[in-house]
């Protein structure tokens, strides 16, 4: 899962006087159900988090009736509440007569650290391809579904849609489309190619429909939205801001340790190799990572990327 970046941008254009939200939803999601089926006859893959708009977007599904399971991706670095609650529900889902599957990743955040020697930056996120777009053959051939909405940030809002057809099971060059457009239906319908479909219902969805929406269906979300974090994830990803890191390192201070371990020990490899090392110790480097600053420079003017990469 990603977070939430500053919420100063242009609000994304609100949806055209339509039904209700949800109505709307299970409209869309029936709508595909047919071709859904086509791609594979266990229906739509839901890719969740059990974070709240994967939750709403399970309740629509199983409110529409139509065929779909359910896949997690394990990251290992997780709050671990929400690991709980996710095998919880998962558990409950498979009581209902659901499938559900749940993918390890094939190498760990601190193997990718050792084998790059260099942590993920949000210019540059080497993690996802392997802790959240690790593509297995429980996905099959499924159209995907997910809870992401233009909302979110920044980048959500300019890049994803409600129909989206993902070159090379990634968003990049992809197509992405309102679905309310008869063209748009027809070119998701009719793409052959073995790129990767999307459904996304709630891609106009802002966070107060979300929550409306959840507690009207009387869904339970995980506890820690009760403290007050808006965003559940990986955490100290560097898509978030410098202070909700901070925060979420305060929160779970093992992983903050395990995290200058790490630095460590890569700076102890780097030199071994003769590389430039610009911090002395990895608390130092933790210390970079953590800040906006460190986050925002563009990789072709720093000179450790330039080196490394
Ligand atoms: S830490 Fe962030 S960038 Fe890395 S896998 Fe998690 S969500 Fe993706």
């Amino acid at each position: 899962m990603e977070y939430q970046l500053e919420l100063s941008f242009q609000r994304p254009e609100q949806p055209t006087l339509r039904g209700q939200p949800d109505d709307e939803a299970i409209r869309m999601i029936r709508e595909f159900e047919p071709l859904a089926l086509r791609n594979d006859p266990r229906g739509y893959c839901v890719y969740t988090s059990e974070g709240k708009d994967s939750r709403v977007l399970g309740h629509l599904m199983r409110r529409a009736g139509v065929r779909h399971f359910y896949i997690h991706n394990i990251t290992g670095i997780d709050p671990p509440e929400l690991v709980y609650f996710q095998r919880r529900i998962f558990q409950e889902y498979r009581d209902m007569g659901l499938t559900t599957y749940d993918i390890m990743y094939d190498k760990s955040m601190w193997q990718l650290m050792i084998e790059k020697k260099f942590p993920p930056l949000r210019q540059m996120r080497w993690c996802c391809a392997h802790l959240k777009e690790y593509r297995t053959a429980e996905y099959g051939s499924a159209i995907l579904s997910l809870g992401v909405r233009k909302y979110e940030s920044v980048r959500r809002a300019k890049s994803r849609d409600e129909l989206e057809i993902a070159a090379h099971g990634r968003n990049n060059n992809g197509i992405i489309m309102r679905c309310e457009n008869h063209e748009s239906r027809r070119i998701f319908e009719n793409c052959y190619t073995k790129s990767e479909k999307r459904l996304n219902p709630l891609a106009y969805w802002p966070d107060n429909y979300i929550w409306d929406y959840s507690h009207e269906a009387g869904l339970e979300q995980c506890c820690l939205y009760q403290e007050g974090f808006q965003r559940l994830g990986c955490i100290g990803c560097p898509l978030a801001k410098e202070a909700a890191r901070r925060l979420e390192f305060e929160r779970w201070p093992k992983l903050q340790a395990q995290w200058i371990r790490i630095f460590d020990k890569v700076i102890r490899l780097r030199e071994q190799e003769g590389r430039v090392n610009e911090y002395a110790s990895g608390q130092e480097w933790f210390e970079w990572w953590l800040g906006d600053r460190a986050q925002e420079i563009p990789i072709d003017t720093d000179q450790m990327m330039l080196e490394d990469y």
